[in-house]
Order: structure tokens, then sequence, then C-alpha cells
């Protein structure tokens, strides 16, 4: 068994407790949490930390295939300009270092804090790491096309059934609603209802995306058209791209919808009408490189049990860490510390249903156990030089 404290520690579903002790056995279980009331008393065998305890990230959006392209892609040419750059730079890499990058960045984000990870993926290449590794893994099988659903929905089926096959906590999911067809939308819908799975879905990552939807026009439009897409049968709806969609996708299921840079109050009021579970990501590190604009992070302060953070995949970032996204929050709003650990650990944790075991800490889980040095205790908040050290 191992006792261990801090100046404070943040189970995140109670309130902090100061020089509280965690109590966990050699599985890393949560046997026991004591408050001493901020009396540390009694000191024997007890491991003390300078800085806050927090249960381990679950990062809600990252892409891990995808990491072979760090430093590949030109930063803030916007998303039109990514996408193409991404679709140009795939398959043009030798396999070996895409699935060397792939094992490195796993290894990567356990050290950063991270202990599960909704990932997308639109190959099987993750699947060998993903099945051996330390963290928690909940894989989207992303399907992308505006036509030839039946083939393309097949295709990623397949891919789905192996994961599952082997042990792996998976969904079919839409890319995102400029890249996905009705037909398409729709056998996901029927799937993800019959297996009650979570869906993930791209959002208004850009101001493009409304500009397809109500005119037909934009570099979105462009960068498609450049990149083959055949957009001949495609109609704008003359409806922004959330209230375009929202009837293709299942109304009960957990949904996260990732990025949201150009949302505005009248899109999350759409979403909360309409679907019963629906989540948030914010991946502001990715917007940054991308875009060079950030969500307005003051409309997600109402659905504070909603909201979950990403990284995103290393094309759009230079790392794959939790706190950096939060610090950069920090930075960019007045979002308090406690909520912004609610959405990088429990909310995360929800929405993929694991919060049995993740995402907050409480006698008989196993959510993993970091401790944030170089902590601001005058502000309670986290410092430019905030570190993660892992405990377990
Ligand atoms: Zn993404």
């Amino acid at each position: 068994m191992r006792r261990i404290s801090a100046n404070y520690i943040f189970p995140v579903s109670s309130a902090p407790l100061k020089n509280g002790i965690i109590e966990i056995n050699e599985l890393g279980v949560i046997h026991n949490i004591i408050d001493t009331k901020g009396a540390l008393s009694e000191s024997r065998n007890l491991e003390f930390y300078n800085g806050v305890i927090i249960p381990g990230f679950v990062n809600a959006h990252c892409h891990l295939e995808l990491s072979y392209l760090k430093n590949k892609i030109t930063p803030q040419e916007g998303l039109p300009d990514f996408l193409t750059n991404v679709v140009k730079q795939r398959g043009v890499m030798r396999n070996e270092f895409v699935m060397e990058n792939i094992s490195k960045h796993d290894a990567l984000m356990k050290q950063r804090g991270i202990v599960a990870v909704a990932d997308i993926s639109n190959t099987n290449n993750t699947l060998r790491v993903k099945a051996r590794s330390k963290i928690y893994y909940h894989t989207f099988v992303e399907t992308i096309g505006l036509s030839n659903a039946q083939e393309i929905f097949q295709k990623q089926k397949t891919i789905y059934d192996e994961f599952i096959q082997n042990g792996l906590k998976t969904s079919i999911t839409p890319h995102a609603p400029y890249s996905v067809s009705e037909e398409l939308f729709l056998k996901i819908k029927k799937h993800s209802e019959k297996y009650n799975s979570v869906i993930s879905i791209h959002n208004q990552e850009s101001k493009d995306e409304n500009a397809m939807f109500l005119s037909k026009s934009g570099d979105l439009v462009k960068a498609l058209t450049s990149l083959g897409v055949d957009l001949s049968s495609w109609y704008p709806s003359g409806k922004k791209s959330v209230a375009s969609v929202i009837n293709w996708l299942p109304k009960e299921n957990n949904i996260l919808f990732v990025h949201n840079t150009y949302s505005t109050q009248e899109d999350i009021d759409i979403i909360h009408k309409n679907l019963s579970s629906p989540y948030w990501c914010l991946c502001p590190m990715s917007n940054l490189y991308i875009e060079n604009k950030l969500p307005d992070f003051s409309l997600f302060k109402s659905y504070d049990e909603k909201v979950t953070l990403g990284t995103d995949s290393l094309a759009s970032n230079r790392d794959l860490s939790i706190l950096d996204e939060m610090k950069t929050i920090a930075i960019n709003s007045d979002i308090t510390f406690n909520q912004l650990l609610k959405w990088a650990t429990l909310n995360g944790a929800k929405f993929l249903a694991i919060d049995n075991r993740f995402g907050s800490l409480e006698k008989g889980k196993k959510p993993g156990l970091n401790v944030i040095t170089n902590f601001d205790f005058q502000k309670m908040h986290l410092s430019e030089s905030s570190q993660i050290k892992v405990l377990c």
C-alpha cells in the first residue's frame, strides 16, 4: 500500500482536501482518501509532493495514427489548406516510420499523465499498440465520403470488426458535417443505435464549414474540389452546418462535438434541444495551430458537466499534453482550475462511459494519479511553469 500526500488533493467529484492523504494498493486501486483537515500530523510511510494531486487525464480527441505528421504541416494556413496537406502527406511516408511514431506517442501520452484516449482512426494501424497499451483507448473508426456510402461504410465496418475482435472498445463515427453524405450519416446512425455506441464528430472547425452549407461557397468547397471530391450532387441546405445534419445523428447516444471554434449560442442550443446527451470537446492548441483562432470559451461555461478536452493529432499540435491544453484555456479565459480539471478528467470519462474506473479520485476506482508541480497556490490555478509528474 502507498500512502501519498501533497499540498492539496483534488478528487474532482468532491471538494479539494488540503494535505489530504490518498492510499492506493499495488494495482493502483484507491483504498482510501483521508481528510486530515489540513493538518498532517502523522507522516509514517508517507510520500509527500509539493503540488496538487489529481486523477489521470482523459484525452477526448486524438488521432494517434497521424503522429508521424509532427512538424510536417505549415501552421496557421486555415482548415481547408490543412486538410489538403494532410491528404497529400498521407501514404508518402514509410510504413515503418508511421508505426514507430504510433508506438512512441502512445508512450509519450502515458508520460503526460493521460490514462484514457478517445482516438479517431481511419485505418487499423494503431490496433497492435492499443491492444497492449497501458492507456485505455476507445477507437472511433472514421468514415468520410459524399458518395458511395455503402462501399465506404462496409470498408470501415471491416476495420471496426477487427478492433472489436481484439477486445478494444470501438465505434463507427462520421468525420464532419461537410464530408459525410446523408446516406452515410444514416448508416452510422442505424449502427450506433443498434450498439448504443458513443459518437464523435468534428464540428465548425472552420468558418468555411457554414459557408459551404449556406451557399456552397468558401475555401472548404475549393479544397474538396481540388482533392477530387465530386460535389455535383451535393446541395447546400441554406442552414448552418449543425442545423443541416442534426436529424441524421442518433438522438439518445453520447455524441461528442469536437473543436466548435466557430460555434455560436444558436448552434449549441440546436444541439442541446435535439439530442439527449451531447458533449463538447475543446482542442485549443490545435485550433491555434490550424486557424490561429480559439472558440468562445465563455459559451461553454453553462455546460460545465459536458465539456471535455482533447489534443487532436500531432499534425496540428506540438505535443499530446492535456496540461498544455488546460494552460492555453487558463491564459485565454476566466475558467477556474476546478472547472478545467473536470473538463480534463471526469467529463471525458463520462462521455466514454468509463467513469466507474476513471476521471475522479474515489474509493474503488483505478483512475491513475498525477501531481501538478509549480502550481500557483495564491491564485489556486496553473502557472506557466506547471508540470505533470505521473505517480501511478
Ligand atoms: Zn480531429
